[in-house]
């Protein structure tokens, strides 16, 4: 965390501005607790009145400067938000899709685009989602073949793109494609292009995947069969989208951290609950060392994780260069919190797998930020090649 010396005359302290976003974020959980997730899951709906209510509380606008209609703050409050939200059994998916995809449209976007995209999330009225994922790629984006075409009166789009959370309820998706395609680019990382896209159009079509994870955002195959995109719908230059990709990346692994954070805090509080009053041989269960120090360790995990975590936000918001604290951050985070409800699983025994106790409800989407949006392999290959100097392993 950024010590006080670090901090500027009249500037709030990180601990502060961590607690102000979660007193916040508790207004809404008070008004849409887990419960209320739960049944938004089972009846597969969006939990609209929470997004709509989290847009009134100001808090879909953190991060976005307040001249273009947001609440100001940075990375920092973001992560708040959405640890305070997994700490109340809300975990919200789709926070890291928007949050992700808004990066570079206000980083490299026009001031129109930032009106029209961006500003009209920030009451929850408008969504956006993100699409960089290919069914054949998989972890190496670099791969895609997704293309925009130029034409005279803009771009004409085509290809498939994978697992797309929310993009049913989205109003647009950012697309990532190729404008050159990778046989005639010198390296593979160039040639790639940022893109908001119309959900709506008539041209895209999508096919809902039967995902488990426990979370009301669904995922879809969505195809792109020659879209119109107007060139004005182009974000930062043609060629150089991974820049602005580069821009979100950082940004979404603290997201991703916070929300594997949260969960796992909300896990052990329910263990913590639990074995304090279940007493098979008369004594509490929590009173036993195998699962007492379990869920101490957890939690001494936990709160390892989240100390890199906010300063890794804070180091971002400082403008400082936060990529392998973020990596390694977003690796710890993930394991802490899996970690966390597979203590709480242990503690349950078999009533862990009755679904009402809703404790291996909290599993898949715990273990999902293992793997998504970046699986911690490729985490531990960034943090052997650029903070070690390791050979590049693959
Ligand atoms: C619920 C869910 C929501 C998602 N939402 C979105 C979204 O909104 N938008 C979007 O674009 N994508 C989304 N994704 C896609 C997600 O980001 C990818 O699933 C993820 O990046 C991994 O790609 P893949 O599944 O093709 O795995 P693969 O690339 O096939 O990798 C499989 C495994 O191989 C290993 N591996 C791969 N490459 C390496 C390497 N270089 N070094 C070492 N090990 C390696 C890892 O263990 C990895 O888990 C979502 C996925 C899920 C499941």
């Amino acid at each position: 965390m950024a010590t006080a010396a670090q901090q500027l005359p009249g500037e709030q302290s990180t601990e502060q501005r961590i607690r102000d976003v979660k007193e916040a974020t508790r207004g809404v959980t008070e008004q849409y607790p887990r419960e209320y997730l739960l049944k938004c899951i089972a009846e597969g709906r969006f939990p609209e009145d929470c997004w709509r209510a989290l847009g009134e509380f100001g808090l879909l606008g953190l991060s976005i400067p307040e001249e273009h209609g947001g609440s100001g703050g940075g990375v920092l409050e973001m992560t708040a938000l959405m640890e305070g939200l997994a700490e109340a059994g809300i975990p919200m998916l789709f926070l890291i899709v928007t949050g992700l995809a808004r990066v570079p449209i206000v980083k490299h976007g026009t001031l129109d685009q930032i009106q029209r995209f961006v500003q009209p999330t920030v009451s929850g009225e408008k969504k956006l989602c993100f699409a960089i994922t290919e069914p054949n790629a998989g972890t190496n984006s670099f791969a895609m073949t997704t293309l925009a075409t130029r034409d005279a009166e803009g771009y004409v789009l085509s290809g498939q793109k994978v697992f797309i959370s929310g993009a049913d309820e989205a109003d647009w998706i950012l697309v990532v494609a190729r404008t050159t395609k990778v046989s005639d680019v010198e390296h593979r990382s160039e040639g790639m292009s940022l893109f908001v896209v119309d959900a709506k159009d008539p041209n895209i079509r999508m096919q809902a995947l039967n995902i488990q994870a426990e979370a009301p955002e669904k995922q879809f195959l969505v195809f792109f069969d020659e879209v119109r995109v107007p060139a004005e719908n182009l974000v930062g230059e043609e060629g150089r989208g991974l820049a602005g990709m580069f821009d979100s990346l950082n940004a979404e692994r603290l997201l991703v951290a916070a929300m594997s954070l949260g969960t796992g805090d909300y896990a052990l509080k329910k263990a913590v609950d639990y074995a304090n009053t279940r007493a098979p041989f008369g004594k509490p269960i929590g009173s036993y060392q195998a699962l007492q120090h379990r869920m101490a360790l957890a939690k001494a995990e936990l709160e390892a994780a989240r100390l890199m975590t906010y300063s890794a936000a804070a180091s971002f918001d400082r403008g400082e260069s936060a990529g392998g604290q973020a990596n390694m951050a977003k690796l710890l985070a993930s394991r802490a919190g899996t970690q966390a409800v597979e203590a709480a699983l242990q503690t349950h025994g078999g009533y862990a797998f009755d679904r009402d106790y809703d404790v291996v409800t909290l599993w898949p989407l715990v273990r999902l930020m293992e793997i998504a949006p970046i699986n911690n392999e490729m985490l531990l290959n960034y943090v052997g090649q650029h903070v070690l100097g390791l050979p590049k392993s693959y």
